[in-house]
């Protein structure tokens, strides 16, 4: 018997025979990427989202022990071919992106590329998309603008978790954030961005106009005052913590259970990588000089001002309602990890850590929540720290892990910590004078106020 031969390449986002990409939808970010390649002349689409919570084409050819960001995207993948019989032949590929380093992620398109292969639907069907790749077919410039496009995104979405709690009349928000996701994508189709204005930082006049009238519209939402509300930072593995069909809706699961959520930017991993990559071109240098590694050290210094530029540039237009809210720098939040995360380890665990280190006293802040799929490495490591960061922090954090099925434990995990976070923040209320209701970023009396500095104090 001939075992078939089925192959695992991938294609690359250089290649010219590529006649449309199809791009996964976690959530509104993706949507970024769609109006760009339309404005630079390449046909992408969106791919619909599988309503199937059983994953069932994708666990037909899964054996339960991949990551679940993998099984969701090829459960799209597969219900998306099997209803368009003319993928097989129309030149279309499917979005996947690509890293290297120590965890499976770097392995996602290979494999969905032999999965895919193995279903019918044909050889390099998945695009591995590198950075590199994008900016040889489109130059820096669609680099940029595709992370000035997500910053806007994530802004939009601090602006829905900041209103949406308080709202009087459900669903006013989602509309609104709808609303201005959409504008962000017609800005993201029309605008090209040249590099005098880049340096200059004038190609985000548009994008800051946008969030300014944002954070203005989202203000005049009509709001409960009074209620007393933790704010629950949200962190952890990148996918799921964004998509709410992984994580089970969980932001609206907190904030059904009286909390309001801080949510780790998706942006976040691109400035803390721009960062990392500056740190680690500054030793290299200092251990040997040469031409190349000062240009090294200067290109990526560059990318890392240019990033955190960007970053404070859009928050500050979004500020009537995000004042405070703002996000920790990269250096902070390596500052704040680098006892419990090596400062050579990658990816998620700095972040996850070093964030909830840096926000943990700002105001209102009670509680932490780190997701991750099931057997998460990252995640892992993550969650083997969480004690020792809730004693240094003083506030209540727990890891919850997902495998795509429902389970109760972990809701009432999830709802215990915001009953514990709500009784943290009350307390501080009850006994120490410095915490009053006031206001905060432009809604009034929603939150509880720290009015005095206390350096040092441990909650
Ligand atoms: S971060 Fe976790 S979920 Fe993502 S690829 Fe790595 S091991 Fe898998």
């Amino acid at each position: 018997v001939v075992t078939p031969f089925f192959s695992a390449q991938t294609r690359r986002a250089n290649d010219p025979d590529i006649k449309k990409i199809l791009i996964p939808q976690c959530t509104k970010h993706p949507a970024v990427f769609v109006a760009l390649f339309e404005n630079y002349g390449l046909e992408s689409a969106l791919l619909p989202r599988s309503t199937d919570k059983d994953l069932t084409l994708a666990r037909r050819y899964t054996n339960g022990e991949e990551c679940l960001p993998f099984i969701q995207n090829i459960q799209d993948f597969l219900e998306y071919a099997e209803n368009n019989p003319s993928f097989k032949e129309d030149g279309a590929v499917l979005f996947q992106g690509w890293a290297c380093g120590p965890c499976r992620y770097g392995l996602y398109a290979p494999t969905q590329s032999l999965i895919v292969n193995r279903a019918g639907y044909g050889p390099q069907k998945i695009l591995a998309v590198k950075s590199e790749d994008l900016v040889k077919r489109f130059g820096p410039e669609f680099f940029i603008a595709a992370f000035d496009g997500n910053l806007a995104i994530d802004i939009l979405y601090k602006l829905l978790h900041r209103t949406r709690p308080y709202e009087v009349n459900e669903g006013t928000a989602d509309r609104l954030f709808d609303e201005c996701c959409e504008e962000v994508y017609e800005v993201m189709r029309h605008q090209r961005c040249r590099w005098p204005s880049i340096l200059a930082g004038n190609h985000l006049r548009p994008l800051e106009k946008l969030l300014a009238q944002a954070a203005d519209r989202f203000a005049s939402i009509p709001i409960t005052e009074g209620q007393l509300r933790p704010r629950i930072m949200l962190a952890g593995e990148f996918y799921v913590r964004l998509d709410e069909r992984c994580n089970k809706g969980i932001i609206r699961q907190i904030e059904a259970a009286g909390g309001e959520v801080s949510l780790a930017p998706a942006t976040e991993f691109f400035i803390y990588t721009a960062y990392a990559n500056y740190r680690r071109a500054q030793k290299e240098y200092a251990l040997q000089k040469s031409a190349k590694g000062y240009f090294n050290q200067s290109g990526y210094a560059a990318i890392n001002w240019l990033a955190h530029r960007d970053e404070h540039r859009l928050e500050k237009a979004a500020a009537r309602l995000l004042q405070g809210l703002e996000e920790p720098g990269a250096r902070e939040i390596r500052e704040h990890s680098a006892k419990y995360i090596p400062e050579h380890t990658a990816g998620e665990p700095p972040m996850t850590v070093g964030r909830t280190g840096a926000l943990a006293r700002r105001a209102g802040m009670a509680g932490a929540i780190f997701v991750g799929p099931f057997t998460c490495m990252p995640a892992s490591v993550v969650e083997a720290q969480q004690g020792s960061l809730s004693r240094e922090i003083g506030i209540p954090i727990i890891s919850v892990f997902y495998d795509g099925r429902d389970n109760t434990n972990r809701d009432e995990f999830i709802h215990s910590l915001v009953f514990q976070a709500k009784q943290k923040l009350q307390s501080r209320a009850d006994n120490d004078f410095g915490w009053t209701q006031g206001t905060q970023g432009g809604h009034k009396g929603t939150v509880l106020l720290c009015q005095s500095s206390m350096p040092g104090r441990i909650n």
